[in-house]
């Protein structure tokens, strides 16, 4: 099973789907990232506020995967934002990771109320030529925030990570993401299970047509709009079925039916309130 990958904005390869680790416990994080590992995903999305990095240095390590194979992405959580606090930050993160890079550091929500995601995303860029990082974005930025980056800094993000899934587009976020080769991370690509998603009459019926399940067919929607997804499970069986996804294909009117699903909720915290 081959995953594609994505070229960012920046010349680096990004596989487009990749295993989330947001709430998995850190005691348990080690053997459910190995397991997704020995299932075949070799793109790891963890964060700084999961406390569970060291859980995933730990799998990886043991995997014995050559380090080039995977794709590793960290974030810098809000308190840690401003230059100094940033680059204490990404250090603390690799120990604990156990790396000496990742591939993708990203600023994990503006927290417009502290002002300080110009100073971080500076910071970002002295991390992306140490090389403590390959690539560097943001995640959680609104139309806005992005203008205001690619106003005053240098370098232009090469992801924006954004709560996206069939009730909640961001279609905004998206083009202007598509106008300035900004790619597209859909965290909660199934709608983090707050919504009943998968019980949908609509998805229910794609999945019955192709033999597939109804989280296979919305993470398969994301793959054909260009998303990058790393959904997150803790049972095993389901870790495999999110990754079983390139033996079908969406038909333009299943996709474009999956798409008339939005309604403009969020299940996650308002960009402009998290601070
Ligand atoms: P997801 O949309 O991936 O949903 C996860 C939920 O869906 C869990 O309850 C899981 O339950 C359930 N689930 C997973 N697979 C299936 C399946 N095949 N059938 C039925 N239910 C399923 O939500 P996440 O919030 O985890 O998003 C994915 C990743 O995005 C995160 O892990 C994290 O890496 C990132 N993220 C980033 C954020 C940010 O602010 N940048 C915010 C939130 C997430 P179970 O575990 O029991 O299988």
């Amino acid at each position: 099973m081959t995953v594609p990958e994505l070229t960012l904005n920046d010349g680096h390869g990004i596989p487009q789907l990749g295993f989330g680790v947001f709430k998995v416990d850190p005691e348990q994080t080690e053997r459910i990232v190995s397991d997704a590992l020995e299932v075949g995903y070799r793109h790891i999305d963890t964060a700084a506020i999961y406390g569970n990095e060291e859980g995933v240095g730990r799998a990886i390590a043991a995997s014995g995967i050559p380090r080039d194979e995977l794709f590793v992405t960290t974030k810098l959580y809000n308190d840690d934002q401003g230059t100094d606090s940033a680059f204490a930050a990404i250090d603390t993160s690799l120990t604990k990771l156990g790396l000496d890079h990742v591939d993708l550091y990203l600023i994990h929500w503006p927290a417009p109320a502290r002002d300080l995601y110009v100073d971080s995303w500076k910071a970002l860029e002295q991390i992306r030529e140490r090389g403590q990082a390959t690539s560097i974005g943001v995640s959680n930025f609104l139309v806005p925030h992005l203008k205001r980056l690619l106003d005053e800094t240098d370098v232009v993000p090469a992801v924006n990570q954004i709560e996206l899934h069939p009730y909640h587009q961001q279609v905004d976020v998206t083009r202007f993401g598509k106008d300035y080769d900004i790619a597209t991370e859909a965290w909660g690509p199934l709608g983090q299970g707050k919504y009943p998603l998968l019980e949908l009459p609509k998805i229910v019926e794609i999945a019955g047509l192709h033999g597939k399940t109804p989280a296979q067919v919305v993470l398969r929607w994301h793959l054909q709009k260009g998303h990058i997804v790393f959904p997150k499970s803790n049972s095993r069986e389901r870790i495999a079925e999110n990754f079983d996804l390139f033996d079908f294909e969406l038909a333009a009117e299943q996709q474009a039916a999956i798409t008339t699903l939005e309604r403009a909720g969020r299940v996650g915290g308002d960009p402009n309130e998290v601070n």
